[in-house]
């Protein structure tokens, strides 16, 4: 157990051996890279470049779905401003640009955030507005932990603050609904044990020695709340004493964050754009001259082909996507979809089995009038199908004759950094094994009736593939093979592609440029109303919907 500030604030040790733990660090942790995360973590850590790498370029859009709503709530509850002159006042001077549809977004999170609020039931002895917002951050410090730990932890929470009569109360705030959100014990208990022995924070929270603390106050009550701004829901995550604050912070608490101190692995994804050791990652090679642009664009980015696809219909769209503002998730995802997510689903969960083994055509998931796979249900035709593809998948598995020395990586992340156009290419590949020594990246599509024509115009996928594979980025030293699965209503139909064919390389080039080029000039993202509403998540969000029912 562990309890409130025990270390003096006059204490300078070595910077490299203090680390500041916020709790988004330790949210969604599983999806985040452990370096990258340890890294951060450590205040003394050049940061990476933020804003434009362009002196000629705009400033770039706000990328944060909640800072703007945080802005508001600063005017409200330091300001006094009603919340219509709030917003007023931050739409005429937002500290950073926003997009349009981020700004009606943060509208409707406020009203969410307020109704929520007003309906959180009142701590016990505390009067309806007994709590004050309060503007300091919170904060507590600790020693070494064990020998070996870094000199001093330090804790700290941001989001909402608020006390009173002897209560201390933070509001963690969601885009998303709370009604379902799973708890998160490490978040839960690092944000009380701070509430309950943290102090003010007098300095900068990005200052790198450690931080200057206040006069700690002992509350005789702390409380979590947390708040979905999407549908206003509200609940209370812990309420108690401080004893019983420190009691939540057990043993997997901290194995959990000496994990997250460890940093024991690289995971390339969607962190290695904001993540300041990119240029020299091992997981991630640089390619100069990778996507042929040859200058750097607003800000550093990452590109992937669902990123392409997104801006080509829509540039609003994929700025939303990459926002992760709430979507409606039944706009998008059609009966075909979701039958093709559901057959991904599975088949990469037979990949993923070990001792591996090859998929076999009767092991299929049931009963064929319906059946459902992790989050995706099918039904009818639909489930059938499905059925049938991944039957016929067993047929094509590139396990089914499977030497000793198979190697398989079902959904690896692939990535590359371009220095020349500042960008993290990603390529969530659907499968990367090695078969009798050879590297081959395999795309598995679904769809009724089997396309024909260019197929790396039609699966962009495909010309990124062989782009990496030319370049090295794919194991094999510029020969990895790529492959193209087709399940389809008529049977499955593997095509390989020659990636060292001048026709095949120069094509693949020229697909990626087309989709490139257009969204790395692009800082503003433009809508483009149109066809794309139909299935677009975010119409609620977006004030340029072409059916209207924006906001
Ligand atoms: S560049 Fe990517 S993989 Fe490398 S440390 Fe950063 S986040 Fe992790
Ligand atoms: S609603 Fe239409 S215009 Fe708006 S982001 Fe979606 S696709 Fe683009």
């Amino acid at each position: 157990m562990v309890t409130e500030n025990s270390r003096s604030i006059d204490a300078r040790p070595e910077n490299s051996n203090l680390v500041r733990i916020s709790l988004a660090d330790v949210r969604r942790r599983e999806k985040r890279c452990p370096q990258e995360l340890a890294t951060k973590i450590r205040p003394s850590t050049p940061r990476p470049r933020r804003g434009t790498t362009s002196p000629a370029a705009p400033r770039a859009l706000t990328k944060w779905p909640l800072v703007p709503l945080h802005d508001v709530l600063d005017l409200m509850e330091f300001g006094e401003r009603s919340p219509e002159d709030a917003l007023a006042q931050w739409r005429a001077a937002p500290k950073n640009p926003v997009h349009p549809a981020l700004a009606q977004w943060t509208e409707h999170a406020l009203r969410g955030y307020l109704t929520a609020a007003a309906a959180v039931p009142a701590a016990p002895g505390v009067p309806p507005t007994g709590l004050r917002p309060v503007s300091r951050l919170w904060a507590r410090q600790r020693g070494p932990v064990k020998p070996g730990a870094p000199d001093m932890y330090e804790e700290m929470v941001t989001d909402r603050r608020y006390a009173g009569h002897g209560v201390r109360e933070l509001r963690l705030v969601r885009t998303g609904s709370v009604k379902d959100r799973p708890r998160d014990s490490v978040e839960i208990a690092l944000a009380v044990g701070v509430l309950a022995g943290g102090s003010p924070v007098l300095s900068s929270r990005w200052d790198r020695n450690p931080l200057t603390l206040g006069r700690y106050e002992r509350p005789r009550l702390v409380r979590l709340v947390e708040i979905g701004c999407v549908d206003a829901s509200q609940r209370i995550l812990f309420e108690g004493t401080c004893e019983e604050a420190y009691a939540v912070y057990d043993e997997r608490v901290e194995e959990a964050l000496d994990r997250i101190v460890t940093g024991d692995a690289y995971r390339p994804g969607d962190n290695c754009a904001r993540c300041g050791a990119v240029a020299d990652c091992p997981a991630v090679p640089s390619v100069p001259g990778l996507l042929g642009i040859s200058r750097p664009g607003a800000h550093r980015r990452s590109w992937s082909v669902t990123t392409g696809r997104s801006y080509r219909r829509c540039p609003a769209r994929a700025h939303l996507e990459d926002l992760l503002l709430p979507r409606d998730t039944s706009a998008e995802d059609s009966e075909a979809v979701v039958r093709g997510k559901a057959v991904h689903a599975w088949i990469e969960s037979r990949h993923r089995r070990t001792p591996q083994r090859p998929c076999t055509p009767d092991d299929v998931p049931g009963p064929p009038e319906g059946w459902r796979y992790e989050k995706w249900s099918v039904t009818g035709l639909q489930a059938r199908l499905g059925i049938q593809m991944i039957a016929d998948h067993a047929l094509v598995c590139p396990l089914r004759d499977r030497p000793d020395d198979t190697e398989v990586h079902p959904e690896e992340t692939v990535a590359a950094y371009d220095p020349d156009a500042d960008v993290v290419v990603l390529a969530k590949t659907d499968l990367l094994y090695r078969v009798n020594g050879r590297w081959t990246v395999r795309e598995t599509k679904t769809a009724r009736v089997p396309d024909e024509g260019n197929l790396l115009e039609q699966h962009p996928q495909l010309a990124l593939a062989v782009r990496l594979a030319r370049t090295g980025v794919l194991p094999g030293d510029g020969h990895c093979g790529v492959e193209l699965e087709r399940l389809t209503g008529s049977g499955p139909v593997v095509t390989e592609l020659d990636v060292a064919a001048p026709d095949v390389v120069s094509e693949a080039q020229r697909v990626l440029a087309e989709y490139v080029t257009p969204w790395h000039a692009d800082a503003r993202y433009p809508a483009k109303a149109g066809p794309a509403c139909a299935d677009c998540p975010f119409t609620r969000w977006c004030p340029d919907a072409a059916d209207g029912s924006g906001g």
